[in-house]
């Protein structure tokens, strides 16, 4: 049984509103109901953390985020904040308050690409806008956060130049598919195609003078496995000294998984009672079992500080080999990477190695009474106005 005193990682997604439109996630269409989301009683109850990932949907949403932050701060020692940038004043306001706070702008590419994917009108130009008014305000901890997938596999080293000449962070994810995304048909097509682009930027990442590089160099290595279907590099060790909270206050172990997978609730149970329940217990024996091979920041970079000899090996052997090649990463280091360009492994093999299905029918999480608010309307129509009624008061 995990320590009752260690901090744990924790991400609390604040809602399921979004007002984007992303091509790989469907969550815009399955809003949470505001009045059943998470409350600051509830969040008073969160145990220590040294990191928290806020999310959604679109945190910013809420207009009582800043509240929220505020509680958050006094239980945890750093904070992130995952946006897509779209409310910028809302997101300037909060930094003032908090300039030590974390912010992620999802960013899908360049302009255009951007846009097609997110379906935010003009969401490109407004995130990046946001980002560039933090940094002169002098937030230190922003940067770029991007889904790679075949649309924009290209642009991902551009972005990254973009990033580093802005002195931003740059986080990058993949394709996955699971309850959270209300998804289960993402998958990459062209495998080689993209793991070429994550290799460009691995060798750029291994080329840098930061160590925080080279290990988003491994990161970024542990993504061509992932897409490529292949066990991933770390155990998984979610539920045990990390967590995710949704907007109904159901712990879970993360956000990955295909169906909801609930540990208890913080509305109606204290932190301890909940995390020493046989229900939470059972809900890690499945984490020990669990076959979807996820490689997502929230569950690897525990992971990489917890197992840091394997990274750090891979770090050292790389870092050593940039001093005498131009090359120091190959993406056919992995080895189903040759087994493909071979021929020894066919791409329908290996869709099969995914979590895409394409007949799933996906249990999108929602309380009965936010399912019931889709009855009459789309979520889109939902989320929409409610934005509007924000913005008239
Ligand atoms: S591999 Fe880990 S993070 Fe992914 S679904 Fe399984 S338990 Fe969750």
């Amino acid at each position: 049984m995990p320590s009752k005193d260690k901090k744990l990682n924790g991400t609390v997604i604040v809602t399921y509103r979004c007002n984007a439109r992303c091509s790989m996630c469907n969550r815009y269409k399955a809003p949470s109901k505001p009045d059943e989301e998470i409350s600051i009683e509830t969040i008073k109850k969160l145990p220590k953390m040294y990191f928290t990932n806020i999310t959604g949907g679109e945190p910013f949403i809420r207009t009582d985020l800043k509240d929220i932050v505020r509680e958050l701060y006094k239980i945890s020692d750093r904070i992130v904040i995952s946006t897509n940038g779209f409310f910028t004043d809302r997101i300037v306001d909060l930094a003032k308050e908090f300039p030590q706070i974390g912010i992620r702008i999802s960013i899908e590419g360049l302009e255009a690409t951007n846009n097609a994917i997110r379906g935010l009108p003009d969401g490109y130009q407004k995130g990046y806008q946001t980002l560039k008014k933090l940094r002169e305000m002098g937030l230190k901890d922003v940067g770029f956060g991007m889904t790679v997938q075949d649309r924009n596999a290209a642009d991902l080293v551009p972005l990254y130049d973009i990033s580093n000449e802005m002195g931003m962070e740059f986080a990058t994810a993949s394709l996955h598919n699971s309850f959270y995304f209300v998804e289960a048909k993402n998958i990459i097509h062209d495998r080689p195609m993209v793991a070429e682009n994550f290799e460009k930027l691995i060798n750029k990442l291994l080329k840098s003078k930061s160590p925080k590089k080279w290990f988003r160099a491994y990161f970024n290595h542990g993504l061509i496995n992932y897409i490529y279907g292949q066990p991933r590099l770390l155990p998984c060790d979610m539920s045990f000294d990390t967590f995710f909270i949704d907007p109904y206050g159901d712990v879970m172990p993360c956000n990955g998984t295909r169906d909801k997978e609930v540990m208890g609730n913080l509305n109606t149970q204290d932190w301890d009672e909940l995390w020493n329940s046989p229900e939470a217990e059972k809900v890690r024996q499945k984490v020990r079992h669990c076959d979807r091979q996820c490689w997502m920041i929230g569950s690897v970079s525990p992971a990489m500080h917890k197992y840091i000899w394997k990274p750090g090996w891979w770090v050292l052997r790389h870092k050593i080999k940039s001093l005498f090649s131009k090359k120091p990463y190959s993406m056919y280091e992995n080895k189903i990477c040759c087994a493909y360009r071979d021929g020894k492994i066919t791409k329908e093999q290996l869709d099969k190695c995914s979590t895409c299905d394409y007949h799933a029918r996906i249990n999108n999480g929602l309380s009965e009474a936010s399912q019931a608010q889709l009855v009459n309307k789309t979520g889109e129509e939902i989320v929409d106005e409610d934005i509007a009624e924000q913005m008239r008061k």
